[in-house]
């Protein structure tokens, strides 16, 4: 599973406690071709693909809202990634715990739902507190997958704010996983990147995912 990103990915039975969420200012974009009317068409020949009635009260809207629900899912919201410059010389670990994530497993279109923990060591500049749950808003208003999300997280803080380091830990329950399938409600899969001195000091590493409460390997 690794890669140049010192990416890992393990799999927990045992769900962290939920953490305190913070609030979002939401501009959303609809994605680059989004034809609804096509999109409600085609959910209407699954759902009769399926067998589904279609023709009761009850779900004569439901190709509807099935379009409309997938296109604010993948409706990429909009964001400027505002730094500042770090006046104060600040050099430890800047960390949010937390952050709400909202993603599609773009192998079976279902959702993925969990918490990112991202953290950097500032450099010149620093990041507004805000933006972190943007930046993962960002990336994960899409089909996904949580690696990719994790990795594009990763990068996206590296290529902004140049820190010294980078951390981003994902911890998601896949509803693909827990609804069908092998049907493991509660599991939950962790993914994390490092860049920098997160990636080379395990010291450094250990401590970043002490303060998030996931347990790996330094
Ligand atoms: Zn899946």
């Amino acid at each position: 599973m690794s890669d140049q990103n010192a990416q890992r990915v393990l799999t927990e039975a045992e769900a962290p406690e939920a953490r305190p969420v913070l609030s979002r200012l939401r501009v959303m974009r609809p994605p680059a071709e989004t034809d609804l009317e096509a999109a409600e068409a085609a959910a209407a020949d699954l759902l009769a693909a399926l067998g589904l009635p279609l023709g009761g009260e009850g779900m004569a809207e439901t190709p509807r809202r099935m379009a409309h629900a997938y296109a604010e899912m993948l409706a990429v919201p909009s964001f400027d990634m505002t730094t500042f410059p770090n006046t104060e010389g600040y050099d430890e670990l800047v960390l949010v715990k937390g952050i709400p994530v909202r993603s599609l497993c773009e192998h079976h279109m279902l959702p993925f739902t969990g918490v990112a923990h991202v953290g950097y060591l500032p450099a010149d500049r620093i990041l507004g507190l805000s933006k972190f749950a943007r930046v993962v808003d960002f990336f994960a208003h899409r089909a996904q997958t949580q690696e990719r999300l994790t990795k594009q997280v990763t990068e996206k803080l590296q290529e902004r704010l140049a820190p010294r380091g980078v951390g981003v830990v994902v911890e998601a329950e896949h509803t693909c996983m827990s609804l069908r399938g092998v049907r493991a409600a509660g599991a939950r899969t962790v993914t994390s990147a490092f860049f920098g001195h997160l990636r080379e000091d395990s010291a450094a590493r250990a401590e970043f995912l002490a303060l998030t409460g996931v347990r790996g390997e330094a």
